[in-house]
């Protein structure tokens, strides 16, 4: 449910509004546009709500959300959510664009080093790395762990890049974030539960990557789960679906970022890596999801991709990074300032 205070209301209104919320065990999320004022309401919602709020001082309108999603709706956040990472406070969402880059997987000091150096110069804003990491089979390398998470954290001092790395289990939640800036929940998990749960007890950014078969609707209730714990700082990443095609890894769902622009006040990043599973497709789809209005890309980059632990097929050189960071400049200066909703 949202309250819609009136143009000509005065804080001391809004003011009663959010106490009878917190008087009723209730709690406001207060979203401030240039014209009106719009009070979320978060909790189970008593049926006698709606008519006591409509009649308050300075209540303009009290909407019921019809949506299964709450808190991740565009009608409980009108205006976009802009998440902002680490302490180099990087914004992403609302007009602010960023793009994360690294390695697939943390494999050493030197490589983690000489990636984030290399993806910084080019203009990324965040390095990525898995140091916990969801292999298809058990005999893959399955990343080294809180090791791992040492060498990313030892990146980020060097370099001021802030670091986003996954976090597989509701377990391992207190170990990753005591490193990272932001926790990456990944495909596999994107209805985990328990997990969705745990990152939403933190406070800090979660970058939600969409499931191989998650519908837009199974998606935006995976976020709310993570608001619903507090959480606020939710970035949903597309990152392709599972479809018939087999020459791709899988396919990049390019209607996502203006659909959830258009569902949700959430930023939506892309990532053409694992959305198309192949190097020479990553710049192409890169382009079209910055073209279709994605608020940020999420890229991977090796310094020598042929004997990468893992996804080297889809990784790319430095030097063919840098060359996407100047075609993704050229094109966001065509762009309008903010895609519509
Ligand atoms: C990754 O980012 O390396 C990864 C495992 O991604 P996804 O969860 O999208 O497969
Ligand atoms: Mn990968």
């Amino acid at each position: 449910m949202i309250v819609v205070m009136r143009p000509d209301s005065n804080q001391q209104n809004l003011d009663s509004v959010v106490k009878h919320l917190t008087d009723r065990g209730l709690k406001a999320h207060l979203s401030k546009g240039v014209e009106r004022t719009i009070v979320g309401v978060i909790g189970p919602i008593p049926g006698e709500l709606q008519d006591e709020l409509e009649v308050m001082d300075g209540v303009g309108e009290v909407v019921r959300i019809s949506k299964p999603y709450k808190m991740a709706s565009r009608e409980f956040g009108p205006t976009d959510t802009v998440v902002t990472i680490g302490k180099a406070k990087v914004k992403i969402g609302g007009g602010h664009f960023a793009v994360f880059a690294g390695p697939c997987a943390v494999e050493s000091p030197e490589q983690v080093l000489a990636t984030a150096k290399a993806v910084k110069a080019a203009g990324a804003t965040v390095l990525r790395g898995g140091a916990f990491k969801p292999r298809t089979s058990p005999y893959s390398f399955r990343g080294m762990k809180e090791d791992g998470l040492k060498i990313l954290a030892a990146a980020r001092d060097e370099t001021g890049m802030p670091i986003v790395t996954e976090v597989m289990s509701p377990r391992d939640v207190e170990l990753v974030a005591k490193y990272t800036d932001v926790l990456q929940v990944g495909a596999r998990n994107m209805q985990n539960y328990p997990l969705l749960d745990e990152v939403g007890q933190t406070r800090l950014p979660v970058l939600l990557k969409r499931g191989f078969a998650g519908t837009y609707e199974d998606w935006l209730l995976a976020a709310e789960y993570v608001l619903a714990g507090g959480n606020l700082q939710v970035i949903l990443c597309e990152r392709g679906i599972r479809t018939f095609e087999t020459f791709t890894r899988n396919t990049m769902d390019l209607n996502a970022i203006p659909v959830i622009h258009r569902l949700s006040h959430l930023p939506v990043v892309a990532d053409p890596s694992h959305g198309t599973g192949k190097w020479y497709l990553v710049t192409p789809i890169a382009r079209a999801s910055v073209a279709a209005g994605a608020d940020g890309l999420i890229i991977e980059v090796h310094p020598n991709p042929d004997t990468a632990k893992s996804d080297g097929a889809q990784s790319l050189t430095p030097d063919n990074f840098a060359e996407l960071m100047r075609q993704v400049k050229a094109i966001r200066a065509v762009l309008p300032a903010k895609a519509p909703a």
